[in-house]
């Protein structure tokens, strides 16, 4: 059996640490601590608003909610097509989600239902508190639209930009134009810190907050006092010299990931019935994490993504079909939706291809003669 090839494996390269403990120190004595690493993204962020470095991205978006002031019965309008990572917070704080569909130029949040599913919250008495965004593999929503009306209507909003660090909208980074953005660090990611997230704040009040809630709430005295719930969110400091050792990969992943996706759009120009998702125009910025494609049986004379999917698999190359929306989740299922079918569709045809920041040429050849193999080409 030839070598598997992953849809996006981490990369250390030789000189990152992880096998003995004894290398901590070496780190200890380069990379004082998790500040370090926050200082190497609000650089990276080129903003003037903070960074807190959390245990995980999950943790960063339900800090997100609490400095939003989201309480039990609150409602959060969340983009359904995303990962379950993105809509789970809302349940912890207690709060409600009501999901919203998407839009197909860019997969995320469509401006419409959002305004729908706002309106029909509205009708029912309860002013939603706020809006979680995702930039789904790497692709900026109409942040136009959806800052926009956020702002109008004074509800905070929250960008899930976990898969898009190094991506834009307008030339500005994501995670920094909503109210809040949270980024992950996780094994999949662009780079990783083995498990980790980037929580962005606007005040340096807000990140003290949060640093009290993320280290159990501990007020700053002899004993141990506590006002409140805390958490054990911050992030470790092995995890965080790994990030800083990471940053220094990320332009080259970035371009890795650009070159995957050309060659996606190379192998399937010519092959009907194939969509390459890419940006619908000049101020979306993609970082690529994911290359995906649509298959429309349609078109293809009946080759569903199913068949792709698993011709893939027989060459032992991983392939996966995009997130499930969680409206569609079991989990989910009985809160409320506001969307067309797009989402759907997406789930139905939708599938992620090998974007490793280490495809070598010699796995393009295979992803190539599996793919002509499946098309007959
Ligand atoms: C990875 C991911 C998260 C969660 O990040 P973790 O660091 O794994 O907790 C949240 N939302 C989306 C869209 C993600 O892809």
């Amino acid at each position: 059996m030839k070598k598997r090839i992953y849809l996006s494996p981490p990369i250390y390269g030789d000189q990152t640490i992880l096998s003995t403990p004894s290398s901590i120190n070496v780190y200890d004595g380069i990379y004082k601590d998790i500040d370090g690493f926050e200082k190497i993204v609000k650089e990276y962020l080129n903003t003037d608003k903070q960074v807190v470095a959390l245990n995980s991205g999950t943790s960063a978006i339900h800090m997100a909610l609490i400095l939003a002031g989201v309480e039990e019965d609150d409602i959060v309008l969340c983009q359904s097509m995303t990962f379950v990572a993105c809509a789970n917070p809302i349940l912890y704080q207690r709060a409600k989600p009501v999901f919203v569909g998407s839009e197909e130029s860019t997969w995320n949040m469509c401006p419409e239902a959002l305004e729908l599913a706002y309106l029909e919250c509205v009708k029912k008495g309860k002013i939603p508190k706020a809006i979680i965004v995702t930039s789904l593999y790497g692709m900026s929503s109409n942040m136009d639209a959806i800052g926009s009306f956020a702002r109008k209507k004074s509800i905070k909003l929250i960008e899930d930009s976990a898969e898009a660090l190094g991506a834009a909208y307008r030339n500005q980074k994501l995670s920094t134009i909503g109210d809040y953005g949270i980024l992950s660090f996780n094994l999949n990611k662009i780079i990783t810190t083995a498990g980790g997230g980037i929580l962005v704040v606007n005040s340096i009040e807000e990140k003290q907050k949060v640093l009290h809630l993320a280290t159990q709430a501990k007020s700053n005295l002899q004993y141990y006092h506590h006002d409140t719930l805390g958490y054990n969110y911050r992030l470790g400091h092995i995890n965080a010299a790994l990030g800083v050792i990471q940053f220094k990969e990320l332009e080259n992943n970035l371009k890795k990931r650009k070159a995957n996706h050309k060659f996606y759009e190379e192998l399937f120009k010519h092959i009907s019935g194939i969509y390459v998702h890419k940006e619908p125009d000049g101020h979306f910025i993609s970082n690529h994490w994911l290359s995906a494609i649509l298959v429309d049986p349609s078109k293809t004379g009946g080759i569903t993504r199913e068949d792709v999917r698993l011709s893939l698999e027989k060459d032992n190359i991983e392939s996966r079909p995009l997130w499930k929306p969680m409206h569609m989740q079991p989990l989910y299922k009985d809160y409320p939706y506001y969307g067309n079918k797009v989402c759907e569709t997406l789930f139905e045809n939708g599938l992620c291809l090998p974007s490793g920041s280490n495809l070598t040429d010699e796995d393009r050849q295979r992803i190539t003669t599996s793919i002509h193999t499946i098309f007959n080409k």
